[in-house]
């Protein structure tokens, strides 16, 4: 029979997470991924759960000067709705919002969706196109991370063995920017994205593009960015981007494969499109 810990305190769930057996245990925030893992996917012989659902520090959401900071126990029912997310960072929102359906984000973790490190996660694109900062919690105290370095490969990330994920910082966009955000799935609710995106965009006040960020989902071994397409287009005019050349940016920064889900044709296709309608839409 399994141990299962449910520590209070996120000092104590570092100090029972360095005693742990390497590779007999199991950290589990909101379950959602893990429980399906173990029970369809990919059962593994567990013999400690770290359950990190009763942690007070993990479940806080602080709005700052910078930005706002998130707890990795914070559930996407809970962002969703939070009215700071949906007045500032309204990807967010719209992300949490069309990860699985209610029953799923009353117990999914903004945390679990990054840790679990899928490509099709539908809030990394977000967290990559806002500039995000990973606070990680391990024995020798905390550091921070730029969320785009947390990706090394597929399901793999930048966490070292004794360290937690413990906040999500993201920062307020200049103002005056426009966000997009769009999943595209088999179905409008409950579907894997196929292709997800989120950009926003800073024009000045005509059509000149001052910045541009563009985060992916479904279209490499990890959420990525497209640094080829930021870098077309910064310093550039609107009426001279050329749709032709987003293709090619986009078809040199994503590495898309054939799934069950849909072709890596398909999905090239679709990117592309996305970012061409993000820019203009975002105008
Ligand atoms: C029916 C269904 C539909 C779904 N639909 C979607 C969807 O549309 N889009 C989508 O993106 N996902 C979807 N998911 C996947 C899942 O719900 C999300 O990824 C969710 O955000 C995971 O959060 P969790 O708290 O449940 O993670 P858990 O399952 O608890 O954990 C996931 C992984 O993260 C690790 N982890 C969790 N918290 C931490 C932490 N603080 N520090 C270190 N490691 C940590 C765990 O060890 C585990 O490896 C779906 C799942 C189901 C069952």
């Amino acid at each position: 029979m399994a141990e299962w810990l449910r520590p209070r305190h996120m000092n104590e769930a570092l100090r029972l997470l360095a005693e742990l057996p390497a590779d007999h245990h199991q950290i589990i925030s909101g379950g959602t991924d893990v429980m399906v893992a173990q029970q369809l996917r990919a059962p593994r012989d567990i013999a400690v759960w770290l359950d990190l659902s009763a942690i007070p520090e993990l479940k806080m959401v602080e709005v700052t000067a910078e930005g706002i900071r998130i707890g990795a126990g914070v559930t996407l029912s809970v962002l969703r709705r939070h009215p700071e997310v949906q007045k500032h960072w309204p990807m967010l929102a719209a992300s949490a919002a069309v990860t699985g359906a209610a029953p799923i984000q009353n117990r999914a973790t903004l945390g679990g969706n990054l840790c679990n490190a899928s490509p099709a996660a539908d809030n990394a694109p977000v967290l990559l196109a806002y500039g995000a900062r990973l606070e990680i919690a391990g024995p020798n105290g905390t550091r921070f991370l730029p969320y785009d370095q947390f990706h090394l490969g597929y399901r793999q990330t930048a966490l070292a063995a004794h360290e937690l994920l413990q906040a999500i910082h993201v920062p307020y966009l200049p103002g005056g920017s426009r966000a997009y955000y769009r999943k595209v799935g088999t179905r409008a609710a409950q579907a894997i994205a196929k292709v997800g995106i989120a950009a926003w965009i800073h024009f000045d006040a005509g059509q000149g593009i001052i910045a541009a960020r563009f985060g992916l989902a479904s279209v490499a071994a990890t959420p990525c960015l497209l640094p080829r397409v930021s870098h077309y287009l910064e310093g550039n005019n609107l009426k001279h981007v050329c749709e032709f050349t987003i293709r090619e940016k986009v078809s040199s920064d994503i590495k898309p494969v054939d799934d069950i889900r849909s072709t890596a044709e398909y999905r090239l296709e679709v990117a592309s499109r996305l970012v061409w309608e993000a820019i203009h839409d975002a105008h």
